[in-house]
């Protein structure tokens, strides 16, 4: 069921364990704004979540009250996550779904890295 992002932050929500490391998850980088993981249930070769240590419920959360410095931290994060995993050279994909029609699962900001191989069409044709 997608999650309603203008919801408040929840400390139960999945990634927040996976922080915490109340739940196991494959590591790939760490640092002090954010933290990366292999998905669970991964929809290409290489499929990658990073996700900010703040309590962010989505981008839509994140963007409007985090600070400067833990955008910046958190973006620099994703590059090199996408750098580290090889993927720039043959071309990545970026996402972080947002609510209902974003098909958001987890309330705490993700995004997606996808690579390894052609992704084909940006989104589901209509
Ligand atoms: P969303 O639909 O919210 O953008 O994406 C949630 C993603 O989290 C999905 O791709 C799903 O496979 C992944 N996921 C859900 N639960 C877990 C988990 O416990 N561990 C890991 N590593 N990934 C998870």
């Amino acid at each position: 069921m997608p999650i309603d992002p203008t919801l408040a932050y929840d400390d139960d929500n999945i990634f927040a364990k996976i922080l915490r490391g109340e739940i196991p998850s494959t590591r790939v980088y760490e640092d002090e704004w954010a933290y990366a993981f292999e998905d669970i249930n991964p929809q290409a070769e290489v499929h990658t979540l990073v996700i900010p240590k703040g309590r962010y419920v989505s981008w839509d959360d994140f963007s409007a009250r985090a600070e400067a410095e833990e955008i910046a931290g958190f973006v620099r994060a994703v590059g090199k996550v996408a750098r580290d995993k090889g993927l720039v050279e043959t071309g990545y994909r970026m996402m972080a779904n947002i609510g209902a029609h974003g098909g958001q699962e987890v309330a705490h900001l993700h995004v997606h890295l996808f690579g390894g191989e052609p992704l084909g069409p940006m989104i589901a044709r209509r």
